[in-house]
């Protein structure tokens, strides 16, 4: 099992796409940085709000020549009111992105991870929305020199782009951005197990010895304990390494004995999807989104997300499929 956790970049250009980053916030580093995803596949489910960039896991797949590079993309909502339980839909979007060694885009090398010039490589494409890094689509139809991916962001960035706009200033004012804080995400290697323990089953044990209680009763008291069982697990779990924000690997760690799903969607391709990763809730620490208490907030108990096991090439950017758990209600 390998894990991710979060680390301040010591050079802010290693975030750029033409390193390769591995990353959550800011604005994402496209892989294929001409054949963005956009229109409807970059606005959430829900509300219909433009998606904001998340995260992206740099994940080449050695056994095939088209994943030689490989990134997965994960946006989402910034809509508090997406993230309850009652939604069936999801707030979460992603996308993967494959190319081979030789591309258009980058040196057959690796880039010089000491020195940033491949830079120069990251900045040919000018695509992009002003506010989220998304693709732009809308020209700022004043002074034709910004894009936006959505009126909503255009709106969001007018209070600072109309003095730019106006009186053709370099001067940059502030805005409320939609974006995450960024971080560069580095993998390592889940340490092993310290001591195993097994309290729960005594627990079980000692409700079945109990004569009283009606089927009723037993039932629900056995789906109590299985629902605390797979929280004390998970919590049990990520102990070992309390700061992780990913956890890759062969099985989902679910937070929760609920809400879990029986059955995932193949990919546009036909080929059934397979669980490749997991964001962790302790990446939401990290979000610094504003918690009131009359608004609903962005949350989650863990997000697993499936990817094609066929690692096929469809298009440049495929959607994947991310399914959210929150923590169940009766787990406390
Ligand atoms: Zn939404
Ligand atoms: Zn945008
Ligand atoms: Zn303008
Ligand atoms: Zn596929």
């Amino acid at each position: 099992m390998e894990l991710g956790f979060l680390e301040e970049a010591e050079n802010s250009w290693k975030l750029q796409r033409c390193y390769f980053p591995s990353k959550v916030g800011g604005k994402p580093a496209w892989l294929d940085p001409e054949h963005l995803p956009g229109g409807e596949q970059m606005l959430c489910c829900i509300c219909s709000k433009p998606l904001i960039f998340l995260l992206q896991l740099y994940a080449p797949n050695d056994d095939k020549i088209e994943s030689f590079h490989r990134t997965i993309f994960v946006f989402c909502c910034r809509n508090g009111g997406c993230y309850s339980d009652m939604t069936k839909d999801s707030p979460f979007r992603v996308f993967r992105s494959l190319l081979s060694q030789e591309n258009k885009y980058y040196p057959n090398e690796a880039p010089d991870y000491n020195n940033p010039d491949a830079l120069s490589e990251c900045h040919l494409f000018t695509n992009l929305c002003e506010v989220c890094g998304n693709h732009g689509t809308k020209l700022c139809s004043r002074c034709k020199k910004v894009q936006y991916c959505s009126k909503h962001h255009q709106v969001l960035h007018w209070k600072s782009h109309k003095h730019q706009c106006n009186v053709n200033t370099d001067e940059i004012l502030e805005f409320n951005s939609p974006l995450f804080p960024e971080k560069e995400i580095v993998i390592e290697t889940e340490p092993p197990e310290k001591k195993p323990d097994n309290p729960d089953l005594d627990q079980l044990n000692e409700m079945h010895a109990v004569q009283d209680f009606s089927d009723d009763d037993l039932q629900a008291a056995v789906a109590d304990i299985t629902e605390d069982k797979a929280f004390s697990k998970f919590h049990e779990r990520i102990s070992r390494e309390p700061d992780q924000v990913i956890r890759y690997g062969k099985k989902v760690l679910w937070c929760s004995a609920d809400n879990i799903p029986s059955e995932i969607p193949p990919c546009i391709c036909g080929a059934q999807r397979t669980f490749m990763f997991q964001v962790m809730p302790q990446l939401l620490n990290h979000l610094k989104i504003e918690h009131s208490v009359t608004k609903l907030t962005i949350d989650w108990g863990t997000v697993a997300v499936y990817t094609c096991q066929d690692d096929c090439n469809t298009s440049p950017y495929i959607e994947e499929y991310a399914w959210k758990q929150n923590v169940s209600s009766t787990a406390t």
